[in-house]
């Protein structure tokens, strides 16, 4: 198996489009590494760099030892999985599987021929290669559980299964990476989900170096060893899924990563000798002095700074008194997902104006992941236990742990306190 390594990467199509801009990004041997963004963000194209089916403009790619720029696809020793699966109809379920490696070991009867007057050594060990074929192709269908499935061709076959059939084309090459392009994303949510424990299964067993593109951030969270987050052309955030969850490098991917959207609020943080506070919208957070972290990388010299601050929905809590309370919420619907409540709640008028103008503010997003206030503010959103009897009308005290408040520039958009984590 094989490290992956790109280095300054840059793809600028013929009618100019960047779709990918300087990008670097090591992938570890046998690691599972999930590129996930936005539609148009330059995923696919990064991918198809790597397969080789796509030229790149600048930068390096390589795999395992060789810079294989100029080394053709079928040279490159990788397997790319598409969403489309692209089957060969015509051929049955063990033909799909076993023609990629046929024509590998020389198996036309006219090279067979020539090969045997010229090169008669290599002839014998394809010959060889060519008798394992058959033992290949019924262990990769047993491992992907399609060994009654051999004699069917593609349309005689469900949505999954043909998945697992382009799987298992990938798998019986034994190539150096694998590289996936969306390929669940024609399945139903469930057949999905078992795939994905299929997929970390078949990972973990065939101990192999795996790139995998998708828009879907759960998708990235549960197969990723690593996610890589980019956004036009560019990778914004390498790291482990709690790690981009819980210390996004910037708003961009604050926003992207979470099934539940993160609660952001733009405001005006201020210092004194005691403590910090924060006012913006309807929260007031007051936060001790010990914490040097915020005072050094928010504040620098400063005694205000317009910040945006984040937290989860599951720091959002039901405060046990008023004094700790941030903010007060009435809430608006509650989702009952079985294992937890999703509480939204109504949008608050501010419990102190956060600026001179007495104005509150709203966040807006601007191209690269800086915000701009305008004079609302975003409502809350928590996750509260199952078995909450919070309900549409009630009003709570809230309150978050202020070592859980993640801190934003205002105008670039960038976690201050990322370099510390
Ligand atoms: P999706 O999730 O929708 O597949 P993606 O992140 O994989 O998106 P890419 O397919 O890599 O995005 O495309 C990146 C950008 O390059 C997009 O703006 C796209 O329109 C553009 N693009 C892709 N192929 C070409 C092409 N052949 N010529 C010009 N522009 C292209």
């Amino acid at each position: 198996m094989a490290i992956v390594d790109l280095e300054r990467l840059t793809k600028r199509f013929p009618d100019g489009t960047l779709a990918v801009d300087n990008a670097s990004l090591r992938i570890e041997d046998r690691e599972f590494l999930v590129l996930v963004g936005p539609s148009g963000c330059g995923k696919s194209t990064t991918l198809r760099m790597i397969a080789g089916l796509e030229t790149s403009t600048d930068g390096m790619i390589r795999i395992g030892e060789r810079v294989v720029n100029d080394i053709a696809p079928k040279d490159r020793d990788i397997a790319m999985v598409f969403q489309n699966y692209a089957l060969y109809p015509h051929m049955s379920v063990y033909k799909n599987l076993s023609f990629g490696l046929l024509l590998r070991y020389g198996g036309g009867v006219l090279a067979r021929g020539v090969r045997r007057l010229f090169q008669p050594h290599r002839a014998k060990e394809l010959a060889q290669l060519r008798g394992g074929i058959d033992h290949q192709v019924r262990q990769t269908a047993k491992r992907l559980g399609i060994e009654d499935l051999l004699d069917r061709k593609p349309h005689q076959l469900s949505g999954g299964e043909r998945q697992r059939v382009a799987l298992g084309r990938a798998i019986v090459r034994n190539p150096a990476a694998f590289l996936f392009d969306e390929p669940l994303s024609n399945l139903d949510a469930k057949l999905r989900q078992k795939m994905r424990v299929e997929l970390k299964r078949l990972h973990r067993e065939l101990k192999a170096t795996m790139i995998y593109v998708t828009h879907d951030q759960v998708e990235a969270m549960t197969l990723g060893d690593r996610v890589a987050v980019m956004k036009q052309g560019k990778i914004l955030q390498v790291g482990r899924p709690l790690e981009i969850y819980q210390q996004p490098a910037n708003l961009f991917v604050a926003r992207f990563i979470g099934s539940v959207p993160i609660n952001l609020q733009t405001g005006v943080a201020r210092r004194d000798a005691n403590k910090v506070v924060f006012d913006g919208g309807p929260i007031h957070i007051e936060f001790e002095p010990d914490d040097d972290r915020i005072v050094k990388q928010v504040f620098d010299e400063a005694t205000t700074k317009d910040v945006v601050i984040g937290f989860r929905c599951e720091d959002l809590t039901e405060s046990e008194s008023e004094s700790q309370a941030i903010a007060t919420g009435k809430v608006a619907t509650v989702e009952r997902l079985g294992d937890s409540a999703v509480v939204y709640f109504e949008k608050l008028n501010p419990v102190k104006p956060v600026n001179e103008n007495g104005a509150n503010n709203e966040i807006v997003e601007l191209g690269n992941g800086g915000w701009s206030e305008t004079n609302q503010s975003e409502p809350l959103v928590a996750r509260f236990a199952a078995a909450t009897e919070v309900a549409p009308g009630d009003r709570l005290g809230l309150s978050v742990q202020p070592s859980r408040v993640m801190w934003f520039d205002l105008h670039s958009g960038e976690n201050l306190l990322k370099e510390l984590t």
